[in-house]
């Protein structure tokens, strides 16, 4: 059994696959704990999967998944710690933005005691404008509503002790964001802040709407209060409703039937009706996620391992 089990999804990252090694061996070799390198190619177009095989060639710590299509990063990682054998395990990002050596530290830190220890990103430099402005307003929403704490500036790359990878591989749930799942499950918690590095090459696999969806994937998964919410919001129209219902009544008693009132009229209908169909939308976000829970698929398929004995 290894002490270490390094999980590196790949999705389209062939032309960075010899620098990610070289970078990362001389790390696992300065730390001197037995590792198993488990990469999981993660529905990749291009030849990564060709890539990962020559490299194990030269290294026969390298275990390689291919999954049957792309299944997403959670999945990869969800994949990688199921077959994690090692008394702790390393996820990290395989375009080199998560610079391996940091991995020394993450270990020396396990040393020390801490069961789950994160990398915090110190910048966010590589991020767009755009970007940087969305993780800020999604992580301020999430603290606030979501009942679980995550440390600032922590991603997917961390070190978890087994107790740890056993936890999580205890949840059964379909909709996995890591992040949120690493905090919820507690254990002794430790930060190494690190600098985000630029892409190697290829490019980011993120896009608005896949940032939007994985937004409130993190949210709905944690929290319940969009739902509840609407409850307020019925509660605060029905009253103001009722109050303004009395004034048109008096006014009517006091100063006869009055018929203009378009403009408020209209008004009053459509932010109803906006109001409504959010609700409702919010509903329908929840319940699509439900149902995905309750068909309880397998989370994904593996079409070739090599390596696992
Ligand atoms: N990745 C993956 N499956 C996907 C998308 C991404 O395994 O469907 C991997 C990708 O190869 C990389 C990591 O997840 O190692 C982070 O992806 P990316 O760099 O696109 O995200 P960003 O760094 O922009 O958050
Ligand atoms: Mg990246």
């Amino acid at each position: 059994m290894p002490d270490l089990s390094i999980i590196l999804p790949f999705h389209n990252e062939s032309g960075g696959v010899r620098n990610l090694f070289r970078r990362l061996y001389p790390v696992l070799n300065q730390t001197g704990l037995s590792c198993e390198i488990i990469c999981i190619d993660d529905g990749s177009a291009d030849d990564t999967f060709q890539s990962l095989l020559h490299e194990r060639e030269y290294d026969q710590r390298l275990k390689i998944v291919r999954m049957a299509r792309n299944f997403g990063k959670e999945t990869a990682l969800t994949c990688g710690l199921q077959l994690a054998k090692g008394r702790a395990a390393v996820t990290l990002d395989s375009d080199l933005q998560h610079p391996p050596e940091v991995i020394a530290e993450l270990v020396q830190k396990w040393r020390e005691g801490y069961e789950m220890v994160y990398a915090t990103r110190v910048n966010r430099k590589t991020d767009g404008i755009f970007r940087r402005l969305f993780s800020r307003a999604f992580y301020a929403t999430f603290r606030t509503i979501a009942e679980i704490q995550m440390p600032d500036g922590a991603g997917d790359f961390c070190l978890m002790d087994r107790k740890v990878i056993d936890a999580l591989n205890a949840m059964p749930e379909r909709n996995r964001f890591m992040k949120g799942l690493t905090s919820w499950v507690g254990f002794k918690r430790g930060t190494v802040p690190f600098d985000v590095a630029a892409r190697e090459g290829g490019s980011s696999h993120w896009n608005f709407f896949r940032l939007v969806r994985f937004a409130f994937d993190g949210i709905s998964s944690f929290s319940t209060l969009p739902l509840r919410i609407w409850t307020w919001c019925g509660a605060a129209v029905s009253v103001g409703a009722m109050l303004y219902g009395i004034f048109l009544i008096v006014d009517v008693m006091v100063s006869g039937i009055d018929v203009p009132g378009y403009a408020s009229l209209m008004v009053g209908i459509l932010f109803m009706g906006g109001l409504q169909l959010l609700s409702l939308g919010v509903i329908g976000e929840y319940l699509a996620r439900i149902f995905t829970e309750v068909k309880a698929r397998p989370l994904y398929f593996i079409s070739d391992r090599v390596g696992f004995e």
